[in-house]
């Protein structure tokens, strides 16, 4: 039968990231080792969660390890594992492509900023880029696998330099090996071969890994006295010890979240925490909980110091692993965290958890929904608790996700509410919390104003907001397309309602009666000129310089929330909004003149047609006849300079 046999190259991406990786990353080469210990561990993992339903899969093989295999002489390093290994197809997807969502944007963002020569690690980081951290050592890799779940294995090699081989092999037993054909060591560089580098490099970052890592060491040993030379009287002649290779396992196993918090060193935290996340920057918090009562578990979370490019990804997945006595079953769990706090890492390890239940049953298994609830509570309130720097620092990341919570999880809304943050009309650059917002409302003032919309700078200068900010009341700024959501679900914030500055009445002043009166004809015409595209024409009590803006009612979709619907395909109901026209700017004085002299003026319809454009230009939107505006424009340019 024919095998198959190809080179191919590698996406254009991956070559960028690899060249990321070799040229920025190079003070840090150790953690090589650390990633591929850690891909080797996931396999047994996940060889582990499948065998839970196909018990045959582990066949005699049922002895979880990592062999590392050093040799000085050839001057390689093997990495080997016997976890599910890989299929020809899962090769060329895992290693070869880049699967992250989001990844080659940022790359090509990075690319034309110049960034690229002063990226940081902790840029890296963000991709979780394991394996390809090996070219950091090694001028060539050889990667031979094969899954739990086929007979042939496959062999991949490159060289790193943009192609890669691949080919159906032979191997004798399920799992991978990695082969490091290693660079020459410069001067102060460490020898990879060298077991005391390596032991130290595997307790250093790689201690807790769940699996023994092994390694074959020549040792010095007694000889038994049954073979030991002997004179004639019985005493040994010659050597009495000799040197024999013993497999020596390098790391202590311990489960970390077992153990008492005040025994766990940070260093051992936020390595434990690289070995879960593969991300390569430390955390920005963790809680480390032991939960004793009618149910008992451990809890060991992380939330990250970066968020992943692929945080709204629907497909992204959970970070957070089950265990049950030490023993891992299953990652990625996402009965156990809300989707809204998907970007926590850690593990959950509960003794008592019913194994035999499915990943889908998990959901709505009374011990998870209690665990769920319970670490809810807990992270809610590490937030909470966060020195004011650290939090903002969170906020910034995460911020949007964890206003997501307020849609989707009415038992926190309240407690969620507290932790968000928005910039104002009078916050200046800082974001604030609605209980600072409320602790400063005007003694009058029953409603907490908020304006939604695309960015901060239209926001601010927005045409709605000016007689609130002449009247010095503070208006919340919302740019975020999840504020949208976080409106519809919170009604208001220590029994103080939310109100759009751009919808209803604001209650902050009448228009004139008697001007009103005097405008109503005006405005009637207005209208019939409008019927199509407005539902009614009447006096701002919003606008203090500007001479119209679109308002909508208190129910009404806004024209952010439309904007939103519209870009992701969505067709939202056309609402028509209300055409508000501010009685003191001098042109709705000289508009009316105009209309009192000769209704039939042409102009008259022309103006309306201005003053709806104007309206809708001032909020940032997109008017129906652009050249008729530019013209109409430019011929009162001209009448105005006297042309
Ligand atoms: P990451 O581990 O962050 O996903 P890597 O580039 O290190 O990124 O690995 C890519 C993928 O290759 C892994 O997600 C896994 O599916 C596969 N892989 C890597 N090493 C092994 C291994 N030793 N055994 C089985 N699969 C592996």
């Amino acid at each position: 039968m024919e095998t198959r046999k190809e080179t191919r190259q590698f996406e254009t991406e991956i070559q960028q990231l690899l060249n990321l990786i070799v040229n920025s990353l190079y003070t840090h080469k150790d953690i090589f080792l650390r990633e591929l210990i850690s891909n080797a561990s996931d396999a047994i993992d996940k060889l582990r969660f499948k065998s839970q339903t196909d018990t045959d899969i582990l066949g005699d093989d049922a002895e979880f390890k990592i062999k590392i295999s050093p040799d000085g002489i050839k001057q390689t390093l093997e990495i080997s594992d016997n976890g599910i290994g890989m299929t020809y197809e899962e090769v060329l997807e895992n290693i070869g492509t880049i699967a992250k969502s989001g990844t080659s944007a940022f790359l090509e963002a990075l690319e034309q900023s110049k960034q690229m020569e002063t990226l940081t690690p902790e840029l890296i980081g963000q991709f979780g880029v394991g394996f390809y951290s090996a070219f950091m050592v090694a001028e060539k890799i050889t990667l031979v696998t094969r899954s739990a779940e086929s007979d042939t294995a496959v062999r991949w090699e490159s060289t790193g330099d943009g192609s890669y081989t691949i080919e159906e092999t032979e191997k004798k037993s399920r799992g991978t090996t990695i082969t490091l054909s290693l660079k020459k060591p410069g001067k102060d560089e460490s020898d990879y071969t060298d077991q005391w580098v390596l032991k130290g490099i595997i307790k250093q970052h790689s201690d807790f890994v769940g699996y023994p890592i092994v390694m074959d060491v020549e040792k010095d040993e007694p000889i038994p006295d049954e073979e030991q030379l002997k004179d004639k009287d019985g005493k040994p002649i010659g050597e009495t010890t000799r040197k024999v290779v013993r497999e020596e396992t390098l790391n202590s196993m311990k489960a970390i979240w077992m153990r008492d918090k005040k025994d766990v060193t940070d260093e051992e935290y936020e390595e434990f925490y690289k070995h879960l996340s593969h991300d390569w920057n430390p955390p920005l918090a963790r809680l480390h909980m032991k939960f004793e009562g009618t149910t008992e578990y451990n809890a060991l979370l992380y939330i990250p110091s970066k968020a992943p490019f692929d945080l709204f990804h629907p497909e992204r997945q959970h970070g957070v692993h089950l265990y049950c006595r030490r023993v891992f079953i299953m990652d990625n769990c996402e009965a156990l965290l809300p989707e809204y706090l998907s970007f926590v890492k850690g593990l959950v390890d509960a003794p008592d958890l019913n194994l035999n239940i499915s990943r889908e049953l998990l959901q709505h298994d009374r011990l998870v929904l209690n665990i769920r609830r319970n670490l809810v509570k807990k992270l809610l309130e590490l937030l909470k608790n966060m020195a004011v720097e650290e939090y903002e620092k969170f906020y910034a990341e995460f911020g949007s996700a964890l206003k997501w919570g307020i849609h989707i999880d009415p038992d926190n809304r309240k407690k969620i509410s507290e932790l968000v943050r928005y910039k104002t009309t009078r916050s200046e650059d800082k974001e604030i919390s609605l209980k600072e917002y409320t602790d400063r409302m005007q003694a009058d003032q029953k409603e907490i104003f908020y304006i939604t919309g695309e960015n901060l700078t239209s926001l601010i200068n927005s045409p709605h907001l000016e007689q609130l900010k002449e009247k010095d009341y503070e208006v919340l700024l919302m740019a975020d397309p999840v504020d949208e959501w976080v409106i519809q679900s919170l009604n208001e914030y220590d029994g103080k309602p939310l109100k759009s500055a751009e919808k209803g009445d604001l209650g902050i002043g009448e228009p004139d009666g008697k001007k009103k009166d005097e405008y109503s004809a005006l405005f009637g015409f207005i209208k019939s000129q409008l019927a199509d595209k407005v539902k009614e024409v009447k006096p701002s009590t919003r606008l203090k310089n500007s001479i119209a803006c679109l308002s909508g009612e208190d129910r009404d979709m806004s024209a952010y929330m439309e904007k939103i619907l519209k870009a992701s395909g969505q067709s939202p109901p056309e609402v028509k909004r209300v055409l508000e026209l501010n009685l003191e700017h001098p042109v709705m004085g000289q508009i009316k003149a105009l209309f009192e002299a000769d209704r039939k003026d042409s102009k008259i319809k022309e103006y309306s047609e201005l003053l709806l454009d104007l309206a809708i230009i001032g909020e940032g939107g997109k008017i129906d006849n652009p050249s008729r505006f530019s013209r109409q424009v430019g011929e009162l340019m001209s009448g105005a300079l006297g042309g």
